[in-house]
């Protein structure tokens, strides 16, 4: 088969990758990609946003499957575009990405299904909304309703903060994103991923992962689109996957054929477990990064067949290895801020033939003989071990022999795992 893959981060070099080893593959070809991807697919210089460009390169080349990797691209119908075409493609449609694409969507999908998530409302004026945050205490979470690059969430401390959100919102200081809003209840407890497959119909678990948001060792700093992570979860015991399962991924599935939206695709589930019980963060329609880089190197069955088989509602259960797989994501200094881009980073062969290795590009771009960092994520240098502590201690060996002007890392990727362990 002749797949394209659309995308150009550490997330797509990981299904490039893990794509790349199916007996069903005959080509694969990435949009636009990134100089490790270009080691396992050919790369071409399409944007993902040019919904229109792919749609012709897919019909000229060919191409017989389709994966759509990122959001933005299925939010905004890239999925409708390539079927129109008649290009077979991995989903969701754009009204089933409604799941990421509206936080209001998801909250009332909630409520509709006994679903338990934190209290909310929606909101589409400040003042109302600032007098029902005044009710909910603080801290009080107030969201954007529509994707914002991940950064439309604010937790606030106090009522002052509360107010500034909710205005800088309405103001439009994350776009039409902010048009609408929902504000929220604040739970305590820890985050955990959960990841599953659907066709629409039917739905097979994929596995867990936890990530690490906060630039800085210890959880401090700002929010990023994640430094590292791990799987499994050790939060997630599979009594809880189980609960994720039945009591989140399969009523959201059976409520979304109901709304006429069937989901079709990679599902994720943001959980908070709190001492109640866990409870519904959100839900984004596709893998995460860096999720996926620890998901792909701990999948044993075909991806590609996997995939497939969501798109033509034929699933069948999929198998893990028992390794713990971890990644930690070399980023340039002042990531998430302004970052210096082209610094040409050494040390990739020698850390990718260290045992366990792989290593994923996020950032990056071949200038002559020479990779280049262009991205603030860089790499993902992902290790699989018997256990966390290995993947850890290799994964850092590993990232030990790489070096760009710039380069940092979080030194603590995993703790939350390996505290579990010492405790256990
Ligand atoms: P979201 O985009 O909805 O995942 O939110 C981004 C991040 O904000 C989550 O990963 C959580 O860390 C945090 N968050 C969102 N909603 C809540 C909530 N109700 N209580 C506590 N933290 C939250």
């Amino acid at each position: 088969m002749k797949v394209l893959l659309v995308g150009s981060g550490g997330r797509e070099h990981a299904l490039a990758w893990a794509l790349s080893k199916s007996p069903l593959l005959a080509k694969l070809y990435c949009a636009p990609g990134n100089a490790g991807i270009a080691e396992v697919a050919e790369c071409v210089p399409i944007p993902a946003s040019d919904f229109a460009g792919l749609a012709r390169f897919a019909v000229d080349a060919r191409i017989d499957f389709a994966v759509i990797a990122a959001d933005a691209q299925l939010v905004g119908g890239l999925w409708d575009a390539l079927e129109a075409a008649g290009i077979r493609a991995l989903g969701p449609s754009k009204a089933a990405a409604v799941l990421e694409g509206s936080k209001g969507f998801v909250k009332d999908l909630c409520i509709d299904a006994g679903i338990p998530t934190a209290a909310y409302m929606r909101f589409t004026a400040p003042e109302p909304a600032k007098a029902f945050a005044d009710t909910l205490g603080h801290p009080v979470v107030i969201k954007a309703d529509g994707l914002a690059a991940g950064k439309g969430v604010i937790i606030a401390a106090s009522k002052a903060e509360a107010d500034k959100a909710i205005d800088f919102m309405f103001e439009g200081g994350f776009g039409e994103s902010g048009n609408a809003i929902v504000i929220e209840e604040f739970m305590e407890g820890e985050e955990a991923s959960f990841f599953a497959l659907s066709d629409g119909t039917h739905v097979v678990p994929l596995a867990g992962a936890q990530d690490h948001k906060r630039v800085g060792d210890g959880d401090v700093g700002p929010n990023t689109g994640g430094m590292g992570a791990y799987s499994p979860a050790p939060v997630l015991s599979p009594a809880l996957q189980d609960v994720a399962m039945e009591k989140f991924i399969k009523p959201t599935v059976a409520a979304m054929k109901a709304r006429g939206r069937p989901y079709m695709g990679v599902l994720y589930l943001g959980l908070m477990i709190t001492k109640d019980g866990p409870k519904l963060v959100e839900y984004n329609a596709r893998f995460g990064d860096p999720e996926c880089q620890v998901l792909m190197p701990r999948l044993k069955s075909d991806l590609l067949a996997a995939l497939l088989a969501a798109r033509d509602g034929k699933q069948t259960p999929l198998e893990w290895r028992d390794e713990v797989a971890l990644t930690v994501v070399m980023a340039s200094q002042g990531y998430p801020g302004a970052y210096e881009k082209g610094h040409v980073i050494t040390g990739l062969d020698e850390a990718a033939a260290m045992p366990g290795i792989t290593i994923f590009h996020a950032g990056t771009e071949k200038r002559g003989n020479d990779i280049v960092a262009v991205g603030g994520r860089v790499l993902n240098v992902t290790a699989l071990g018997k256990d966390v502590a290995e993947a850890q201690a290799r994964a850092y060996a590993a990232v030990a022999k790489i070096r760009w002007q710039g380069a940092f890392c979080r030194h603590d990727i995993g703790w939350r795992a390996l505290a579990k362990r010492q405790a256990g």
